[in-house]
């Protein structure tokens, strides 16, 4: 017997650990709003499927963990993707997933789920902090006023997941639509009703849910409005129901939904929550908020913090780590080289061997220790609860400068990467919070760029190496800021929605999660090192080892990649990089970023034994370093990266973007080379 099972509720309820412990698989799972940007599928373990019930039934339920949201109207792309998915997406039953220390906010969603009468169980979650804090909540109490199920679970810690997911089968196979449904009172539920009556065949003829159907017209919600296909007759009568509602209460037509729904949670949670005291984890939230939020202290605290992460992973640790790892390279590259002279491989395929592939992946690989030791940290702080403080600490100072505070989290993540980070951008309510968002983004130091920056610091700013970083990470964000306060004044003018983010209480990051996490980082990026990178330099390999008839040529400077290499260069001179070979790596960076590393090393010869940090101090001036990095920080992102883009603010804009990026490039690298030479580096 195949059901399926959607996972809901608001974020940070828990659904992802949930999701892990019903289906034993390894979902990235974060104390940071906005995690699970795309629903998710798995099948639940069938050992849950044990009791008397399911006898003689073999259960094959599909999972789905669909993304956070408080309330299912259609403003953001996360509350689309949910309704469609109940809508459309045929689940037999529904998981709703609570907070249950904070039970009167998650509710306000499990009532508007109800509405959708399809069957139903809910999960409060974190049972133990409840328990811990001495409180408890009268589960049977709560299920006879609701009329669903309601399992109390602790899913960090496995306690009721089993009954969880056998009370949830059970649902999807009897398929018991939630009872009750009638939890509004007064004018509201005159209007709910009236227009139950005005739609009902509008709302079978939909396949909408009609009390749904009712109560989303009620809230004025455009989707389903069209999709109910009403006359004008109708409209208008809907129109005199809504005005009628607002006058006798006096609010606008939301407002009284909202209303509503709280007074019946007051009303429920009255007798079945007791609760004497906030949870531990709230009150030592409480505590640690008045300083690390502090209206003063919050933003010199955050930039200590990344001082410190950044010193210990470009000073410390990371810089170590690497060097053992790339002197491992160098051995087993040694080695392969020695191995094909004692063959006598054809000397040819031997050098696109060891002076493309090796010299190519080998010079990105090194990088990996120290961006496994920067993701540590900063999965700590994401995990802990910081990142999401911050978070709310730059919202005020965004919207001093017209940007949501929205825009910061897809900034964040835009520190690992731009594709998911423009995906994110998805979640801003509006188009010109968007777009302004996705224009900027591309200017946070993604962790491709690491590789580049790292080998110019070491091999220019060794001493150094912390504060360079730092500089170009904050940079970064500082022109970001500056860009979005030019573009808000010209072509993408308006107000910024406001935003409320959740503040998640602190919790001591878990250690298989963070392990996950770095796994994942680690994988991804031997992906890269293997798939694009190493393509990347074969190409390089062949496009400076042939000329342009296809011979092959005695010096790189003849070869074809130099001809276009040196086309390009008098772009970059003004920059202090007028190299056709770092031109050329500035291009094969838009495959990945990481290629102007690998690139480099190809083109200078490292794979023959040449060091390639001592031979770009040969060819540049530290001044030069620093304006390269910059162009590196700033310009137009790689490949995949513009994709995304012009998936979500289209082709024009994308391009557009894309030269408004590589236009700020220049000026600011040539701006701060010219800076650099006055100050004599
Ligand atoms: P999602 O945003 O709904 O997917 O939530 P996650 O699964 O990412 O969990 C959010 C945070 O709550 C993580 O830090 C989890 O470790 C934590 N968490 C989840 N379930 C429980 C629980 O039952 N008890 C406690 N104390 N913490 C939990
Ligand atoms: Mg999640």
């Amino acid at each position: 017997m195949k059901i399926r099972i959607g996972l809901i509720g608001n974020q940070n309820s828990g659904k992802t650990t949930l999701f892990n412990q019903l289906t034993g698989s390894n979902q990235h799972v974060g104390n940071f709003p906005g995690v699970t940007v795309e629903g998710k599928t798995g099948f639940i373990k069938p050992g849950f499927f044990k009791g008397e019930e399911f006898s003689g039934l073999s259960i094959e339920a599909e999972l789905v963990d669909l993304p956070g949201i408080y309330s299912l109207s259609p403003y953001t792309s996360e509350e689309i993707v949910t309704r469609d998915f109940l809508t459309a997406g045929h689940p037999d039953a529904v998981i709703n997933i609570l907070d249950a220390t904070n039970i009167e906010r998650n509710l306000y969603l499990t009532l508007q789920l109800m509405e959708m009468q399809i069957p139903m169980v809910v999960a409060l979650n974190m049972m133990d902090e409840v328990r811990n804090a001495g409180n408890s909540i009268d589960v049977q109490a709560l299920e006879k006023e609701l009329g669903i199920d309601v399992v109390p679970i602790s899913a960090s810690k496995g306690e009721g997941v089993s009954e969880l997911a056998q009370r949830a089968a059970v649902a999807a196979t009897r398929r018991k639509k939630p009872g009750n449904l009638d939890f509004c009172e007064g004018p509201v539920h005159q209007a709910i009703h009236s227009i139950a009556h005005l739609i009902d065949d509008h709302a079978a003829a939909a396949g909408l849910p009609l009390r749904f159907a009712a109560t989303k017209l009620v809230e004025g919600d455009k989707p389903v409005l069209d999709r109910l296909r009403l006359n004008e007759n109708e409209q208008d009568i809907l129109g005199h129901i809504v005005n009628e509602m607002e006058s006798a209460l006096d609010t606008d037509r939301e407002a009284a939904l909202a209303d509503m729904r709280y007074a019946y949670i007051a009303r429920i949670t009255k007798d079945t929550v007791h609760r004497h005291s906030r949870t531990k984890e709230q009150i030592r939230s409480v505590k640690i908020d008045n300083i690390l939020t502090h209206r003063i202290f919050a933003i010199p605290i955050f930039l200590g913090i990344m001082a410190l992460i950044f010193y210990l992973t470009f000073g410390l640790v990371g810089a170590a780590l690497s060097d053992w790892f790339s002197m491992g390279i160098d051995w087993i590259t040694g080695a392969v080289d020695r191995a094909l002279y004692a063959y006598g491989l054809n000397p040819l395929v031997h050098s696109l061997i060891i002076n493309g592939i090796f010299a190519g992946v080998g010079s990105v690989l090194s990088f990996m220790p120290t961006i496994l030791v920067l993701f540590f940290f900063l999965a700590i702080l994401e995990d802990s609860g910081y990142m999401a403080r911050v978070a709310f600490v730059m919202d005020t100072l965004l919207r001093h400068i017209g940007l949501s505070g929205k825009s910061f989290v897809p900034m964040l993540i835009g520190f690992g990467c731009s594709v998911p980070a423009i995906m994110a951008s998805r979640t801003l309510s509006s188009r010109r919070d968007k777009k302004l968002t996705v224009f900027i983004l591309p200017f946070m130091s993604c962790s491709a760029k690491l590789p580049v920056y790292a080998l110019f610091t070491a091999a220019f700013f060794p001493e150094n190496a912390a504060a360079v970083m730092i500089m170009l990470y904050i940079g970064g964000m500082i022109v970001a800021v500056l860009a979005a306060l030019l573009l808000r004044n010209t072509i993408f003018r308006g107000k910024p929605v406001p935003f409320v983010l959740e503040l998640p209480a602190y919790r001591l990051p878990s250690f298989a999660s963070m392990a996950l996490n770095i796994g994942e980082k680690a994988r991804d990026f031997l992906t890269r090192a293997f798939t694009v990178i190493c393509a990347a330099s074969v190409v390089i390999w062949f496009l400076t080892t042939l000329d342009i008839r296809l011979n092959i040529v005695s010096s790189p400077e003849n070869s074809m990649l130099a001809s276009v290499g040196t086309f390009l260069s008098p772009v970059f001179k003004p920059l202090g990089f007028g190299d056709w070979r770092i031109s050329t790596a500035l291009i094969t960076g838009l495959t990945a970023k990481e290629a102007v590393v690998s690139t480099l090393a190809v083109l200078m010869g490292t794979g023959t034994g040449v060091d390639l940090q001592s031979a770009l101090t040969a060819f540049i001036s530290p001044a030069a370093a620093l304006s390269f990095m910059v162009f590196v920080l700033l310009y137009m992102p790689c490949v995949a990266a513009l994709a995304v883009t012009r998936r979500e603010i289209g082709r024009r804009n994308a391009a557009a973007a894309m030269l408004f990026q590589t236009g700020t490039a220049w000026v600011v690298a040539y701006v701060v080379y010219h800076i650099a030479c006055a100050v004599g580096m």
